[in-house]
């Protein structure tokens, strides 16, 4: 026992002399505007929660509603006895909602990345990512063991050139499809466990023409960590030019833009030319979860091969009611109203930030500090004049690009808001190195 404890103690030390240490903060409140911090309640600028569906109403009625007929646990993964009508509800709602043939609901967004990602490739295949998408994706690379390639941060030359050297490498050009699939390699394991199935999937694979290696790009389509956005319009015409594969994360996007409000690639009118449409339950939705949305066949293939689907109980069916009326809401009248609203309090705020132009408007806004300290020290700054926003740090974003990251949700005021502008402004005064965002 000791020598454990000992051991990460030691760590621990090194996290906190680095600045680096995170200690959980209890909430004893639900989530809002504002949030019982400590005893304290302050103004809460740090939540995902951005059209403010977390506390509303009718999702915690039909949470209520589906604990009351379905009881709370499902008793079982979703394969086995698990797949409460809940689940089969949401997943029509999402796709009908995002315009997709099918949709597969997932404990969280992270399962979702990783069941999905780790379901589609293997050790031969190659995974080409944008260098500041989400954690998931990095570690669903390195389960799953396929090539992992890192393009600069929405550059379209690196991604391209990318592409470029992969597929002349291995002699591959658009439209041509190598042979034969390394099927019984990439599940071998599996091949024992269920030989028939095996063999059946081997006798199918023979007649089809399968890429090798598979090429899968992955972006974001809003930055978690940023709020800027990807050039999804043009990451889709490479993509098709090179015949890869795109999965987009609309974690930040879903139920905010386009005029469904399916999220960016709506916006953009390429969702129907996007493999994989990933996104979360738990952002603007104002539940728990992860989605995927796509073909009939991925989801199907999904059902059978995400391994955080098939190998875990299956989500509340309270969670799935509540995210199936947040869709609800968000595809109403009412819905329009808090878009409305939050992107009033977007522009109030970003007019004093040189954040992004004002058509790239997103409720994420970084106020960056560079070092880990001045950011955890303008974070307890903020905290004494009652408002929250956390300091944002490794391994969150990269070293030395500590920050705030200042979200905005549709329940905010314009005096909110204010009051925010007033404590940043206050802070600007007790000059903490790096801080020039905010205008004098
Ligand atoms: C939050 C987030 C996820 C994970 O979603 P959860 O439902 O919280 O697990 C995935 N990708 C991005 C970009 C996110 O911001």
């Amino acid at each position: 026992m000791q020598l454990l404890n000992d051991e990460l103690s030691e760590r621990l030390a090194g996290l906190r002399h680095q600045g680096l240490l995170r200690e959980l903060r209890s909430v004893d409140s639900s989530q809002g505007t504002r949030i019982n911090v400590g005893g304290k309640r302050l103004l809460n600028f740090s939540s995902n929660d951005y059209l403010g569906l977390a506390n509303h109403p009718v999702l915690k009625s039909a949470a209520i509603k589906a604990i009351e007929k379905y009881g709370v646990g499902c008793g079982a993964s979703r394969l086995i006895c698990g797949s409460l009508k809940p689940h089969g509800d949401l997943e029509e709602a999402l796709s009908d909602f995002k315009d997709t043939q099918a949709a597969l609901s997932f404990s969280s967004g992270y399962t979702a990345v990783v069941g999905t990602i780790c379901a589609l490739m293997g050790k031969e295949d190659l995974l080409i990512v944008d260098r500041l998408v989400h954690a998931s994706v990095i570690d669903a690379a390195r389960l799953c063991g396929a090539k992992l390639r890192i393009f600069h941060h929405n550059d379209l030359n690196d991604l391209d050139a990318i592409l470029q050297s992969v597929t002349r490498r291995s002699g591959l050009r658009q439209g041509h499809f190598a042979l034969p699939p390394n099927g019984a390699a990439r599940t071998r394991r599996a091949v024992t466990v269920i030989g028939t199935k095996s063999r059946l999937e081997g006798a199918f694979s023979a007649r089809v023409a399968f890429k090798s290696p598979r090429v899968l790009i992955v972006t974001e389509s809003v930055f978690s960590m940023d709020g800027d956005r990807a050039p999804l319009r043009e990451i889709v015409e490479l993509k098709e030019k090179y015949g890869a594969w795109l999965m987009v994360d609309e974690a930040h996007a879903t139920g905010l833009y386009g005029s469904a409000h399916r999220g960016i690639a709506d916006e953009l009118r390429v969702n129907n030319r996007i493999e994989i449409q990933m996104g979360t339950l738990g952002k603007a939705l104002g539940s728990v979860g992860g989605y995927v949305a796509g073909s009939r066949a991925l989801i199907d293939f999904l059902i059978n091969r995400a391994r955080p689907f098939v190998f875990s109980t299956a989500p509340l069916p309270a969670a799935s009611a509540a995210a199936q009326a947040g869709i609800g809401v968000v595809q109403s009248k009412e819905g329009d109203l808090l878009r409305k609203s939050l992107w009033k309090r977007v522009s109030q705020l970003s007019s004093k930030f040189e954040a992004r132009p004002s058509s790239e408007k997103s409720c994420i806004i970084p106020i960056i500090f560079g070092a880990e300290e001045n950011a955890v020290r303008a974070a307890a700054i903020l905290r004494q004049q009652g408002i929250y926003s956390p300091a944002i740090r490794y391994p969150t974003v990269a070293r030395n690009k500590a920050r705030l990251r200042v979200t905005l949700s549709a329940g905010h005021t314009s005096v909110d808001v204010r009051k925010l502008l007033a404590a940043l402004g206050k802070l600007k005064r007790g000059n903490l190195s790096k801080y020039d965002q905010v205008e004098s």
